[in-house]
């Protein structure tokens, strides 16, 4: 459904995509709002039914997109290698429609242990109501081929993982997940490629069926619109799209201009915080009250290497784990001290953010009650050395109160 020539790379696509085209155009596409589409004939109008049928993409009715949507899907598909994408109101949005989309009652479901943590919920508290049967497995694999049934219908894959980014070998996964193939059916394998954001990972080459971007993160990437995206192999569309045609599922002429407008910076923005929040997390590594910290960007982290041979690139996303001892009251104290990071949800945003997370209520398989607590930093746009300047901020605080020395600034 993309119209961009395929030799286009990714910068040229996140320049160039989704732009009109004509004698004498705007640079952008127009913010096409509306509810209504008013035909000139019943002719035109049933024309634009029939393409609609046929899976193309007239203008129809605003709940089926408009201009400004379809120039954004074509944005995310191209960059997703995908053949057609979908958008949402938000991210769990997106996850929960591919949910709804791929399983039926009696299916069971596989989910990665390291997911993020409302999926765990939509689990427990949806899909199990509806006689979906829902498993996790650990990151590693070791579990996986064991738990596969022949009800199995979708693995749920998010790499790297949320909070403290686990690698997961998508290839290895999905060979496991095509031998275990039967006559009741196939295997959906869809990915939650938030953190790649369709720039850094490609899902679909890997082998999965699906891929889900919260776009509300690094597409839109200025905290300012809500967005999900769904991309999907060709075998796959038929099950999605009509699924999205069933549930209504729309987004805004408005919403897809700022995601559309902020992926033009897309390549750049990634890059300048993929090298800060590295440099930052080398820093971090040498402070005192600091077990661990998380990015699969470090050297010595164990999904270096998977994460160097299976994605492109890094982002601003890392995780302090303190030294136990250091409790959650301290990790808050630690983010109070903070004047720089704003605390709250959400990241992928041009500025920093922190936020001490609760590990072991969103793993299963892997126990984390005994260790520090963990903050999760978004590095943002800003100076690095006022960032860590910042951070010391909050470094010395959390030893005020655990009676230490403060750390030198
Ligand atoms: C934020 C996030 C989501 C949900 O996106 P929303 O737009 O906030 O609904 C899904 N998956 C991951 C990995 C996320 O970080």
């Amino acid at each position: 459904m993309t119209t961009a020539p395929s030799a286009w790379a990714t910068a040229t696509t996140l320049t160039h995509g989704g732009r009109p085209t004509g004698a004498a155009v705007t640079v952008n596409p127009v913010v096409a709002r509306t509810s209504t589409v008013v035909f000139d004939s019943m002719a035109t109008l049933q024309a634009s039914l029939d393409a609609h049928q046929a899976g193309q993409r007239p203008l129809l009715y605003g709940r089926k997109g408009t201009s400004t949507s379809h120039a954004l899907e074509d944005v995310v598909a191209r960059l997703e290698g995908a053949h057609a994408c979908k958008l949402f109101g938000s991210g769990l949005a997106a996850i929960a429609c591919t949910f709804l989309a791929f399983t039926r009652p009696g299916d069971h479901v596989l989910v990665i242990d390291t997911c993020y943590e409302p999926v765990r919920k939509l689990c427990a508290h949806y899909l199990a109501q509806r006689s979906v049967q829902v498993d996790y497995f650990s990151p590693n694999l070791s579990d996986l081929a064991h738990k596969i049934r022949p009800e199995t219908r979708l693995i749920w894959v998010e790499t790297p993982g949320s909070l403290v980014y686990e690698m997961c070998d998508l290839p290895a996964l999905v060979r496991i997940a095509r031998a275990h193939e039967n006559e009741a059916g196939s295997i959906r394998v869809a990915v939650d490629n938030t953190w790649g954001s369709a720039m850094l990972y490609h899902p679909l080459a890997l082998g999965a069926d699906v891929s889900v971007i919260a776009g509300t993160k690094y597409l839109v990437g200025h905290s300012d619109a809500m967005l999900g995206c769904v991309s999907t192999s060709e075998s796959a569309w038929p099950t999605l799209h009509g699924t999205v045609e069933l549930l209504g599922h729309s987004i805004s002429a408005d919403d897809a201009y700022l995601a559309l407008r902020g992926m033009r910076t897309l390549a750049v923005r990634l890059a300048h915080q993929a090298g800060s929040s590295l440099e930052i997390a080398k820093w971090l590594q040498q402070q005192a009250l600091v077990y661990r910290v998380h990015t699969p960007m470090l050297p010595d982290d164990p999904g270096h290497a998977l994460w160097k041979r299976d994605f492109v690139g890094g982002n601003g996303l890392l995780s302090i784990e303190f030294y136990a001892g250091v409790g959650m009251v301290d990790a808050c104290a630690f983010c109070d001290a903070l004047q720089i990071f704003g605390l709250g949800h959400s990241w992928g945003g041009y500025e920093s953010l922190a936020l001490p997370v609760h590990v072991a209520g969103a793993r299963s398989l892997s126990r984390w009650e005994e260790r520090g607590a963990v903050v999760r930093l978004h590095i943002g746009l800003e100076d690095t050395q006022d960032l860590q300047q910042d951070l010391l901020l909050g470094l010395s605080a959390l030893a005020d109160r655990l009676g230490q020395a403060r750390p030198d600034s």
